[in-house]
């Protein structure tokens, strides 16, 4: 006779073993119809299994995490249940859930056309709208090797067999096709109203380059169509916004095969905005009391070893160079060589709290699968900096950081921001003590700030708690860049050591923070937040100036100088085309102000002023221009023109 208790402490008495979806039934007709699943003592189980004890029951509806999981695995079994019906020579072999959908990878002897992947998607509509009951059955795992054997998925048979023991597997059958599964399922394929394929890709077999190639394909699924609708706009959007198209487009940037994956080639015009993001970095560290630093990129194995990082961060380097009988490595870290200038003399408290930041390049060995555009790289610049302090003066530091943080980021059009605060793992260096009043200082930090967080317990580092700030972009995605870190394992292992009041020798805390993260990234950011429409402070080329016809090209030559003197960007365009023609190149190129100059403007010292989003603001002086362009430049954005 089980007792069930619900998420709200009610509880529900059965007279014998009772299914999971009897008990939804029993709560009501509306949740009867939306269960997908049950979680039974923290256990995830189909809506079919039978609670025979007393349990702790939660019905899972598309509404739950686990439920849009549960949609999104089910629905990769009705793409391989759709091709299998449509390509019986196709076999299958895994298909995971993955962010915003799933995939499927199958063994096929040529690739998937658009127009399979439209026959695929409407197979599977047609096999959700049957209602097909989804059922588990459980087979020995010799025997379940058989069958698929015996069906020709030798894919298939390959994953059973390498689990270990003849111990039973479930499979789930859903019509006359079944697969191996862990589960939980939907109870039925009519529970699948929402979904779309996306794409295909190849894949190698086990994800080894030596294996064959298997096709991949790529689908998205949601508990409803109004949700699937919203997430396509939103992949719209962000494919419109793609940094990799958007940088080709405005020749920004490229990555090079013949120099090697993940290594970015900053073009001239994504050199200036480069620039224009470090020449504000420095300035505002300057400002806030930070010493610049430069440090070498490669080092010495022993002091890597002496770092730790050849044992916890071994496989994110690149392999040693040897160069008279001595291993050196690459940095993927600046960490220890500030630690090495701090060590170079004896520290007095009086120099506390010491504040160091380079723009340091590091080189970290990513898998050539995980490189993405400028997101995910092999080389890239961090803006790094360490602050060396007393115990007492970390609450000021974290305050000072995230003012930096904040500042920084609102520079860069960025006004939403989320926050986590990572706590004490099981396994830490450093007393609990330490940890305590750390994190205490972290938290009061965040308070005093007026910010909400997320406390991520015992999710921080091995060597001291952080903070990690993410920003919202344009279009709402989330995008993790700042950091700040207390470190109380480095400064211990390389015994650093401040001179104190009383003249004992006592440990500095060491901070590591990076506001933008790297330099790459951030700024592959930035590109898909503007979508290349660069405020005039970051924008390569801040206005042009369009002649309407060869009369006009010595006062143009003129205004440019003039222009380029006081600093701004700017570049004329004197080719014998329409003046239309023209001004469409240059708006393709998100310039943010098109000077237009004919023969009246020359005459009057004047300009036409355009903006790149097709506004006429009329005819200024040259002077008054140049004005307004420096306050906009100067307020990053927020004396804007337009407005
Ligand atoms: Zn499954
Ligand atoms: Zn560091």
């Amino acid at each position: 006779m089980p007792v069930i208790t619900l998420p709200d402490g009610s509880q529900k008495q059965f007279d014998e073993p009772v299914p999971v979806a009897q008990v939804a039934a029993d709560i009501g007709p509306g949740l009867a119809k939306a269960a997908l699943a049950g979680r039974v003592d923290g256990r995830l189980v189909d809506t079919a299994h039978v609670i025979d004890a007393d349990a702790d029951l939660s019905i899972i509806t598309g509404r739950d995490e686990d439920g849009l999981e549960i949609i999104r695995h089910s629905t990769a079994h009705l793409l391989a249940q759709a091709v299998q019906q449509l390509f019986p020579e196709a076999q299958v072999t895994i298909g995971p859930v993955i962010e915003n959908g799933f995939f499927y990878d199958f063994a096929f002897e040529r690739a998937f056309t658009p127009e399979d992947l439209e026959a695929i998607e409407a197979k599977m509509t047609d096999l959700a709208s049957q209602d097909l009951p989804v059922q588990r059955k459980v087979m020995r795992r010799d025997e379940a090797v058989e069958y698929f054997k015996g069906i020709g998925e030798h894919y298939k048979a390959e994953i059973i067999e390498s689990i270990p023991g003849n111990e039973e597997i479930s499979l789930y059958g859903q019509g006359d096709w079944i697969d191996l599964c862990r589960g939980p399922h939907v109870p039925s394929t009519g529970a699948l109203k929402a979904f779309k394929l996306t794409s295909v890709a190849g894949a190698y077999w086990r994800g080894d380059s030596n294996n064959e190639m298997l096709q991949r394909i790529y689908g998205t699924a949601w508990p409803d169509k109004k949700a699937l609708k919203q997430y396509l706009v939103r992949l719209e959007e962000a494919e419109r916004r793609d940094h990799r198209r958007i940088g080709k487009d405005l020749d920004l940037f490229s990555l090079q095969e013949e120099a090697g994956g993940g290594l970015v080639f900053w073009h001239p015009k994504g050199a200036r905005i480069r620039r224009a993001i470090e020449d504000f970095w420095r300035d505002q560290h300057v400002a806030a009391g930070y010493e610049l630093l430069y440090t070498p990129h490669i080092a010495r194995q022993v002091l890597w070893e002496t770092s730790g990082h050849t044992d916890f961060y071994r496989e994110g380097m690149y392999s040693p160079m040897e160069e008279d009988n001595e291993d050196y490595l690459i940095k993927p870290m600046n960490c220890p060589f500030h630690v090495l200038i701090y060590k170079n003399s004896l520290r007095s408290h009086r120099e506390l709290p010491m504040r160091w930041a380079e723009l340091g390049t590091v080189y970290r060995h990513e898998m050539s699968g995980a490189l993405h555009g400028l997101m995910r790289v092999r080389g890239f610049t961090q803006d790094d900096a360490h602050i060396f302090c007393r115990e007492e003066q970390i609450a000021d530091e974290i305050l000072a950081i995230l003012d930096l943080t904040l500042d920084t980021l609102e520079a860069f059009g960025f006004e939403e921001f989320s926050v986590d605060l990572s706590t004490q793992p099981e396994k830490a260096v450093g007393t609990d003590e330490i940890w305590d009043k750390a994190t205490a200082a972290l938290r009061q930090a965040l308070e005093a700030k007026g910010l909400d967080y997320n406390i991520d317990e015992g999710g921080g580092a091995f060597y001291g708690p952080k903070i990690d700030v993410k920003i919202r972009d344009a279009i709402g995605r989330e995008w993790q860049c700042s950091t700040i870190q207390l470190d109380f394992n480095l400064p211990e292992r390389f015994d650093m050591e401040y001179v104190a009041e009383d003249g004992d020798r006592h440990r500095p805390i060491m901070i590591h923070r990076a506001l933008l993260g790297s330099i790459e990234r951030f700024f592959g950011i930035l590109i898909e937040h503007y979508e290349g429409k660069f405020p005039a402070w970051l924008a390569p080329t801040q206005a042009v100036l369009l002649n309407i016809t060869d009369r006009q090209d010595d006062y143009v030559l003129a205004v440019e100088e003039t222009l380029k003197n006081q600093g701004f960007r700017v570049e004329s365009d004197l080719r014998n085309e329409k003046i239309g023609f023209k001004i469409r190149h240059h708006t393709l190129q998100r310039v943010p102000y098109l000077l237009v100059v004919g023969d009246r403007e020359a005459e009057s010292n004047t300009l036409a002023v355009r903006t790149r989003g097709g506004e006429d603001l009329g005819a200024m002086s040259v002077e008054d221009f140049a004005r307004q362009l420096r306050n906009e430049i100067a307020s990053r954005g927020h004396n804007n023109l337009e407005d």
